[in-house]
């Protein structure tokens, strides 16, 4: 069978992925595969979920909404994990199984108000500013515990565990230091909540992926290595 470009890469993130956890003793069904898909069209998404990959990630907010209309017919997991404006709240707790993003307890009470009982839950995952960068996203790890001690508390949400964005870099042996740093932090909130079904790492992207999951990911996020370079 010919394959499309899209689906040749899938296939090669997969094996990616399974060569990494070989590598580093991690069981491959416990890494699961985001396609990061903003900027990439609709036709590209629908390639991808010929071939299985039936998660998809995005970070702006009318694109995806325009996105998911045109792919209504496909049962797609939508995941958020671009930057929250406090004022479309609303279209991410009705139009999005996840959010990656959350980083503050406003955005938080607003989600869990506007999430639909219908819909279940909103998996959430708190974005650590773990590279202490100024001016990014992502709340300061010593706010990490009083945070999430605040969105336990809300019914509509569910807390999975946590995502960061470390700053840029090619050298492995400091990309797996900013993943170990946030595995430590997971680690530290699983104890504080122990009945909490914590169980989700979003971290590694197509330049890091290795590095993440020899630090424990259990979610890589791709975009790159599956749409091509985006405008
Ligand atoms: C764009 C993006 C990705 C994917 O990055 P690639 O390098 O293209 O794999 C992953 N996570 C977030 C939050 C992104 O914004």
């Amino acid at each position: 069978m010919l394959q499309s470009v899209i689906a040749q890469h899938i296939a090669k993130v997969r094996q990616q992925v399974e060569q990494a956890c070989h590598k580093f003793a991690r069981n491959p069904i416990q890494v699961k595969i985001l396609a990061v898909s903003k900027k990439q069209p609709a036709a590209a998404i629908r390639e991808a979920a010929a071939v299985g990959q039936l998660a998809f990630g995005e970070n702006y907010l009318q694109e995806a909404l325009q996105k998911q209309t045109e792919l209504a017919d496909l049962d797609l997991e939508w995941h958020f994990i671009g930057p929250i404006q406090s004022n479309k709240t609303r279209d991410l707790a009705v139009h999005f199984a996840w959010v990656h993003t959350l980083d503050r307890y406003k955005i938080a009470r607003r989600l869990n108000e506007q999430r639909p009982e219908a819909k279940g839950k909103l998996q959430v995952l708190i974005q650590v500013n773990i590279s202490s960068e100024p001016n990014k996203s992502g709340v300061a790890p010593s706010d990490l515990l009083a945070l999430a001690e605040e969105i336990q508390e809300l019914p509509q949400l569910e807390l999975r565990g946590l995502m960061c964005i470390p700053a840029a870099t090619d050298d492995f042996a400091q990309q797996r230091l900013a993943f170990a740093q946030l595995a430590a932090l997971h680690q530290r909130l699983q104890d504080a909540f122990p009945e909490a079904r914590l169980d989700t790492l979003s971290m590694g992207m197509s330049g890091d992926l290795e590095a993440a999951i020899a630090e424990g990911s259990t979610l890589v996020r791709i975009g790159t290595a599956i749409f091509g370079a985006r405008d």
